[in-house]
């Protein structure tokens, strides 16, 4: 009778003993503190990728139509 599908594991924020089980719903975290830091961290940087794309896309493209009408001006 000494079953028990819940057992400790560490925890990827701040590496202390997180219960992984039905009874942690912020497992594998220890914490909900924990794991909103680490949905925040992620969050910050998917913000940080598709932020930079369309301005770079958007530096070629504005590069790409004033090389067309500078040589016309001159
Ligand atoms: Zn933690």
């Amino acid at each position: 009778m000494s079953r028990s599908p819940e057992r400790i594991v560490k925890c990827p924020n701040c590496r202390g003993p997180a219960l992984y089980g039905a009874g942690n719903p912020w497992r594998p975290f220890c914490s909900e503190r924990c794991r909103t830091m680490d949905l925040g961290a992620w969050a910050s940087e998917r913000f940080r990728l598709p932020a930079e794309a369309p301005t770079d896309l958007g530096e070629v493209d504005a590069a790409g139509g004033a090389t067309d009408p500078g040589p016309l001006r001159h």
